[in-house]
């Protein structure tokens, strides 16, 4: 079985961001740039498959700017095969991003594309399903449990509202995984010396012939609104009173 799994490289997950005074997007000069969480679930959960002996080869596929080609080496390092870099600096939106990715996708041909549920820049959720849609294939989205079957056949734990579902994919499926899928791997040394070697293919949305024209426009993007400070109560009817006067929920 082939995987292809589509990782983005995002502002880090510990970086506190600040908005452009201009108020049209994130300010990510000189932030600290590292693979979006969900995708490191992603590649994590296909180098399981691989060692299991479930999973054949693994094909990592970013879009973004040169630079992606350090978050495609972290996931080399973690045990991905090959990696493909759509290279492009401009804004490609989750319909851009899932069109390149089918365009990859049907050269690769691989049975299953991993994707995260989300990438934590732009708290999209699009792309999974864009792409799914585009393909025709069937689609597990917000995976917390994947066993491929060895016949085909993908049985997947979604994690929805009150509760979990359990589908069984006909393969070739896309999945989009969740937090608690798996917990990934920090790359080790070696693996990393080793990724060095490993083959990395440089293509464009040129190259693809695929329109990346965004289609959105972001009208504004704000801080949310500041808390205001907590105090200190002396006792539980200092506390019942100002719940009752002040903040008036009781
Ligand atoms: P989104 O729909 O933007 O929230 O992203 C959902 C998922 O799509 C991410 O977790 C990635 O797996 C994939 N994805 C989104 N943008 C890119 C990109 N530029 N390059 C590779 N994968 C991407």
């Amino acid at each position: 079985m082939k995987l292809l799994i589509a990782i983005k490289r995002v502002v880090d997950y510990n970086v506190k961001i600040r908005i452009k005074a201009d108020h049209t997007g994130v300010d990510t000069t000189n932030l600290k740039m590292s693979m979006n969480p969900f995708d490191e679930i992603a590649v994590e959960e296909g180098v399981r498959w691989k060692e299991a002996g479930k999973a054949d080869e693994i094909v990592v596929v970013s879009i973004g700017p040169q630079a992606a080609q350090d978050t495609l080496r972290t996931a080399l390092a973690m045990g991905a095969d090959r990696a493909v870099l759509v290279q492009t600096d401009a804004e490609v939106q989750p319909l851009g991003v899932a069109k390149l990715l089918k365009a990859v996708a049907l050269a690769e041909e691989p049975d299953v594309i991993l994707l995260g549920k989300q990438a934590i820049d732009d708290d999209s959720n699009q792309t999974g399903q864009a792409l799914a849609a585009l393909l025709g294939w069937p689609q597990g989205t917000y995976i917390s449990e994947a066993a491929p079957d060895g016949e085909g056949r993908i049985t997947v734990v979604r994690e929805i509202d009150g509760g979990l579902e359990t589908l069984s994919l006909a393969t070739p499926c896309v999945i989009t995984t969740d937090l608690r899928l798996n917990e990934p791997r920090y790359a080790s040394l070696p693996n990393i010396m080793k990724a060095k070697k490993k083959p990395l293919a440089v293509t464009t949305p040129e190259e693809l012939d695929i329109d990346i024209a965004p289609r959105l426009v972001t009208l504004k993007v704000e801080e949310p609104a500041a808390r205001k400070a907590g105090v200190m109560v002396g006792s539980v009817a200092e506390l019942v009173d100002k719940l009752k006067n002040e903040a008036k929920v009781l």
